[in-house]
């Protein structure tokens, strides 16, 4: 061990979903859109005269254009590099008390990850045995609250009086639901940011918005916890949300009509594949989200992962306490996951 190592921050880092360089896959692991982004944005001309300066610092023409969007003041609108940016943001911005914070045991696993790096106490709350977030547990003393809306990996929602009970219980605390998989058929806790001024809600343009390799999140929340939060990024780093960015994003904003009809094949096929696997012999928790989290009833999870991979079909499995027997299968085109149902079904029913 050198002697300066008892001073270095030592973090067990988040493992994202492998990103296989070949081509000829079914990439089901990450989450990702299997349709291209507005179409409005390939036809665009970007004159890159524009890189030679720094980006605004205020990333304003996105802001405006999300706070226009939403029918909120640019004041309730916070960018980031993903909203995994945004999210790590407001674990600095908010989560400074001695008293923990509080998320799911089953979550999105970024949430402890965080947690430890900058220190924050935390206590996980365990989900029930159908896989619910339990309201009560967040009726008790703590320094902050974060899930997500649908959860993931589970993708199960919970209505927004649900929410609101929580974040009225809890007035000393900021609440924050990260809705990264709403748009996939959940309803918003966004209008309840005008009533509660402890509620942020966060999004991210990487899902349904078929942009995850631009990296663009947003949190929207009252005037004065997006100031925190502007001003914990501005002590950090002015530049986060480079220049192209900031042109793309804005654009597709408007193309609603495209976002609708993504959203809508993408539900589709969700509800379609989630019949035909359950007729497999598969368990699949009722899902609002772009994916499906599923347990087969004789072949073990690992088992059907390796045999899947091997086929080119990648799906994510987490190696962790009571879901190690599930997969967490990313919805794609009708094809491939017609495609999919055939290969599982050799799979699963092969052994059965
Ligand atoms: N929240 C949840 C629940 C997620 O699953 C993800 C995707 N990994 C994110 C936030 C972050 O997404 P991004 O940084 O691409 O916006």
């Amino acid at each position: 061990m050198y002697s300066w190592e008892k001073n270095i921050r030592t973090v067990e880092p988040y493992v994202p979903g492998e990103q296989p360089k070949e081509t000829n896959i079914i990439k089901l692991n990450t989450n990702e859109n299997p349709y291209g982004p507005s179409p409005r944005i390939a036809s665009m001309k970007l004159d890159t005269d524009f890189l030679r300066k720094y980006p605004d610092p205020r990333a304003g023409m996105l802001v405006d254009k999300l706070a226009e969007y939403h029918g909120l003041s640019s004041d309730q609108v916070f960018v980031g590099v993903g909203s995994d940016d945004v999210l790590a943001m407001s674990f600095m911005t908010f989560f400074n008390s001695d008293k923990p914070i509080l998320f799911p045991d089953i979550t999105y696993s970024f949430y402890d990850v965080w947690a430890e790096m900058l220190r924050i106490p935390y206590e996980k709350q365990p989900l029930d045995e159908n896989f619910n977030i339990v309201k009560e547990d967040y009726m008790k003393e703590n320094g902050g609250i974060i899930f997500p809306n649908p959860n993931a990996p589970t993708g199960i929602l919970v209505d927004t009086d649900f929410i609101e009970d929580i974040v009225k219980n809890n007035p000393s605390s900021i609440v924050i639901i990260d809705e990264a998989y709403i748009d996939f058929g959940g309803t918003t806790a966004l209008p309840l940011i005008d009533k509660y001024d402890n509620l942020i809600v966060v999004r991210t343009f990487s899902k349904s918005r078929s942009m995850a390799g631009l990296r663009i999140g947003y949190a929207m929340a009252n005037p004065v916890l997006i100031k925190y939060l502007n001003d914990v990024k501005y002590s950090y780093n002015s530049y986060t949300m480079n220049t192209p960015s900031l042109i793309l994003g804005s654009e597709i904003i408007d193309d609603e009509e495209y976002f609708r009809s993504v959203t809508g094949k993408v539900i589709n096929t969700r509800e379609r594949f989630t019949k035909a696997i359950k007729e497999m012999g598969f368990t699949v928790l009722p899902s609002k989200a772009n994916f499906v989290f599923a347990s087969h009833s004789t072949v073990p999870a690992k088992e059907i992962l390796e045999k899947m991979k091997s086929q080119g079909v990648y799906f994510r499995y987490f190696n962790a306490p009571r879901i190690d027997n599930y997969l967490r299968i990313t919805i794609g085109t009708d094809e491939e996951m017609d495609k999919v149902v055939g290969l599982l079904s050799k799979i699963c029913c092969a052994t059965n």
